[in-house]
């Protein structure tokens, strides 16, 4: 879902073709703000400061080539590396700020890859489509299912107002969150390998335990993972469904104890805030979110026992929390000055 938090870009077409960008997040690289100008073929290559690349690749993957020059402003409410997706939600609304100054078809699945290739290509992230399709396609009081092959995304009604969704960030981020990510998609490719299967996608548990042997233990935990994740999302858009908010939080803390011993993407910050957040009553399920390591943790519950669950993670938790009490939200979007 997406969140109720924001990244505004405000800016307006230049004549020429330079460009300047500002953005007010202190927590960035130096410097703020950043001047360079377009080449005549529109391409665009990383560079220094590093905030700098996501929006170069946003602007080299637009689809509707040339960009006039611009200048504009970055402001968000969105805490940066926290695994709230901060870079795909700056992606996303600079990529909406270049359709207001030189308009492409509007395709909303097109854009969304767009973002995607551009952290792939200038902030070197391979990262997957989550992110950036929640971000486009994100709707108020909704879910999304996302089926990251065929692209297609189910809005599920989420909606019951006696319901919220607690962020709490650990604030804490452990160094393996840049490297492991893609240890982990390595992993899962090589168990796909193992099994004959072009992605662990077309692979049942009963395919994985057939080749166990083949597997060495590492891998297999990778692979048995991932399977029953899928298989979990599945039914956790059913439970949803039928307003089934107890199975629904049985299978996020499922999730939440396979990230952290099968994947092994969990920290020690993250399990505590779990199981603070479930011994709550009024807690239906909670989990960690993003890449790992360190970040978010995402819990639903009634609305009625969100402030004691504050009081109980501030009580408890061994860290320094930050809370974002929420409701799905709508994706980017034109806001009118
Ligand atoms: P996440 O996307 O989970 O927040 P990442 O590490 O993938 O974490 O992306 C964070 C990076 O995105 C920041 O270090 C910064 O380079 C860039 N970024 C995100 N939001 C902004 C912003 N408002 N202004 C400048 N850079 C930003």
């Amino acid at each position: 879902m997406a969140l109720p938090l924001v990244t505004v870009v405000v800016g307006s077409e230049t004549s020429g073709q330079n460009i300047t960008i500002v953005t007010t997040t202190q927590d960035a690289d130096e410097p703020l703000r950043v001047d360079f100008s377009l080449s005549s073929d529109g391409s665009l290559s990383p560079g220094s400061p590093s905030w700098a690349n996501y929006v170069k690749g946003v602007i080299h993957h637009y689809r509707a080539p040339p960009v006039p020059g611009f200048r504009a402003v970055i402001a968000s409410s969105v805490p940066l590396g926290g695994g709230l997706s901060s870079s795909a939600s700056l992606e996303v609304a600079f990529y909406t700020f270049l359709q207001q100054i030189k308009p492409d078809d509007g395709d909303k699945v097109s854009k969304a890859v767009a973002c995607q290739q551009a952290e792939h290509s200038h902030a070197g992230v391979p990262c997957g489509i989550m992110d950036q399709f929640v971000s486009v396609l994100g709707r108020e009081r909704h879910a999304l299912l996302i089926d990251c092959r065929s692209l297609e995304a189910t809005p599920v009604p989420l909606a019951d107002s006696g319901l919220v969704i607690l962020i709490t960030n650990s604030n804490v981020k452990h160094s393996l969150a840049s490297s492991e990510y893609s240890v982990r998609r390595r992993q899962c490719e090589e168990a796909a390998y193992i099994l004959g299967k072009a992605s662990l996608r077309d692979a049942t548990m009963k395919d994985l335990e057939a080749v166990k042997d083949k597997l060495d233990d590492v891998t297999y935990r990778r692979a048995h993972h991932v399977i029953e994740e899928i298989n979990r999302t599945v039914q956790a858009a059913e439970a949803l469904k039928r307003g089934a908010y107890k199975e629904f939080g049985k299978l996020m803390v499922e999730s939440h104890n396979s990230l952290r011993d099968m994947y092994e993407v969990s920290c020690r910050e993250l399990d505590e805030l779990v199981s603070i957040a479930m011994e709550v009553e009024g807690v239906f399920g909670s989990r960690m979110t993003g890449g790992g390591f360190g970040g978010c943790t995402v819990t639903l519950l009634l609305a009625h026992a969100v402030d004691r669950i504050i009081f109980r993670i501030k009580e408890r938790y061994s860290g320094t929390p930050t809370f974002y009490v929420t409701t799905p939200s709508q994706g980017a979007r034109v806001l009118s000055l």
